[in-house]
């Protein structure tokens, strides 16, 4: 094996590609070359680097821990000279939140990326390693617990470890792991299937993605452990087609996996086996629902069945299943590692380790972050994404995607846990946090998300098929200057309605942030109302539809 001196990470996640980070890594190979450098500088593509502006490419340099953001083809350059060449920091290249002046020693990939109050466990590998590289996951201790669990645990013992943990599911609904692990596995039976839910859909949420995208082998790693507990033979991760790099690496994990001998026949010698393959989906919200991902599975359209039976005892054609999502299985190999104790330790009474959120909106500093849970959400936005953008007034947050709930400003103190956010008719939802500045109309929000829903509702149930039009005719309605004050009245009935009698959590969870902005924004859907007037000046309200 080859040493080199330096590394150059070029972070090439689905957004930097977009940006061109393809480009920038050319770039760099091509420059380093020309320097005579290319014995002593490897330049290595990677996941996030954490920076989800558009249009920024980041790249990481170790041993030297710096962070240069945004790089462009035309700075690669000025970066071999200075830094490779004469081994000066390129100020002027940092990243633009961290405006002070360091010294190499000073600066750090950590607090570049404000982690000193972040907790990384899903994401340590994230941004440092070849996510294509099976070997560099095995250099960082990945596939250990894999042998632990296959040569010192019995599944029992597995299953008894996630249960210690408290992990529970990080797909929405917050159920207990170890316990549907522990319902799954005496289900009999030749055949049982281990589904990853990998069909990340809820607008502003990429924080799967950025697993699948960036340390592929840690899910995957899940869920092996999780077939080997529950006595799972036959996996698919079900992902939207949309997410095509994801697939790609996963595809590349997976390969390198059989060419390991870590699936397929007698995994590591022993007499665990487990096939593993993708499911590429169409990119149906309804489809990220457990029931309905097994209808697409099973080539049937993508609606929910009714339960019971639950996949733990009839799910794919009729067997056992285990589902998890992506973020789930993501922290089974350290809990393996470390022991369910040492999860345990890390979060609050109720929520334990740590959470993912793509954190979005109107804010100063956008990207995935990794929080132990009890962090409040003020500190998120303060401390991590360094405040409302452009000083402005912050309106509200988005928690949990469009399903999710609606927090004022009063409510920002609250500890990103299951129970606190319980208690302001709130959760951690699919994972995301949308900041919204003053400049926000809530009656446009609402709209947008009602389209959205209206759109992806897959019309079994009458209340949700209905009740979704219905909504976005009212709130167009009310947007355009045309809305009735008894408008307000049939918004509440139709969402209690869709809360009460839809079949599935789509249609009972799609009204959930129209419900809050009635009770906390209701002035403004009034003076839409009343005085055809919109606050945020964003709706046009001289628009007048035919009724
Ligand atoms: Fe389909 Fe909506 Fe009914 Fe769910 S609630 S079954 S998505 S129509």
């Amino acid at each position: 094996m080859k040493f080199y001196r330096m590394h150059v990470l070029v972070a090439e996640d689905t957004r930097s590609i977009m940006a061109g980070a393809k480009r920038v890594e050319e770039a760099l190979v091509e420059e380093i070359r020309l320097a005579g450098l290319e014995d002593e500088i490897r330049v290595v593509p990677t996941g996030s680097l954490g920076f989800s502006d558009k249009d920024q490419v980041a790249i990481a340099i170790y041993p030297d821990n710096i962070i240069y953001c945004p790089v462009l083809v035309s700075t690669v350059p000025e970066i071999v000279e200075e830094h490779f060449l004469k081994g000066r920091i390129i100020k002027a290249l940092a990243h633009p939140m961290e405006q002070k002046e360091v010294t190499m020693e000073e600066r750090t990939s950590e607090n570049q990326m404000n982690l000193d109050i972040q907790k990384r466990i899903l994401l340590e590998n994230v941004g440092k390693i070849d996510p294509e590289n099976i070997q560099e996951y095995i250099a960082a201790d990945g596939y250990v617990a894999l042998e632990k669990a296959l040569f010192s645990l019995t599944p029992e013992k597995v299953i008894d470890e996630v249960k210690k943990s408290e992990l529970r599911g990080r797909g929405g609904a917050g159920f207990p792991t170890g316990l549907k692990w522990q319902f799954t596995r005496p289900n009999p039976g030749p055949v049982k299937y281990v589904i990853c839910n990998a069909d990340e859909g809820e607008p502003g949420t990429f924080k799967d993605r950025e697993i699948m995208e960036g340390d592929p082998h840690k899910m995957i790693e899940g869920m092996i452990l999780a077939a080997y507990a529950v006595g799972g033979t036959h996996g698919y991760i079900y992902i939207r087609g949309e997410y095509a790099l994801s697939i790609q690496r996963l595809q590349k994990a997976i390969d390198a996996c059989y060419e390991y001998g870590l699936l397929g026949k007698n995994i590591l010698g022993t007499d665990f086996s487990f096939e593993l393959c993708i499911h590429s989906g169409a990119g149906a919200y309804i489809c990220g629902e457990e029931t309905a991902l097994i209808n697409s599975i099973e080539g049937k359209r993508g609606e929910p069945r009714k339960k019971p039976p639950y996949p733990p005892s009839q799910g794919l054609w009729q067997k056992p299943t285990l589902v998890n999502n992506v973020e789930t299985f993501a922290n089974i190999p350290a809990i393996i590692s470390n022991g369910g104790e040492w999860y345990q330790s890390i979060g609050v009474e109720g929520s334990r380790g740590t959470k993912l959120f793509s954190l979005m909106g109107d804010i100063n500093w956008k990207g995935t972050i990794e929080i132990p849970f009890g962090t409040s959400v003020g500190d998120i936005i303060d401390n991590i994404g360094h405040g409302v953008r452009y000083d402005r007034k912050l309106k509200g947050v988005i928690l949990g995607g469009s399903s999710g709930s609606l927090l004022v400003p009063e409510e920002l103190n609250t500890p990103v846990d299951f129970h606190s956010l319980a208690h302001i008719e709130a959760g951690p939802g699919s994972g995301s946090i949308v900041v919204m500045d003053e400049t926000r109309c809530i009656v446009d929000i609402c709209l947008n998300i009602a389209e959205f829903f209206r759109h992806e509702s897959c019309g079994k149930c009458t209340p949700c098929r209905e009740g979704t039009a219905q909504i976005c005719h009212l709130l167009e309605m009310i947007a355009s200057g045309n809305g009735l004050p008894e408008d307000i009245d049939h918004l509440e009935k139709i969402s209690q309605t869709m809360m009460d009698a839809s079949f599935c959590p789509l249609g009972q969870t799609a009204p959930s942030v129209l419900r809050q902005a009635l009770k906390k924004y209701r002035q403004e859907f009034l003076d839409h109302i009343h005085n055809s007037n919109c606050p945020a000046g964003v709706c046009n309200m001289n628009f007048t539809e035919e009724v």
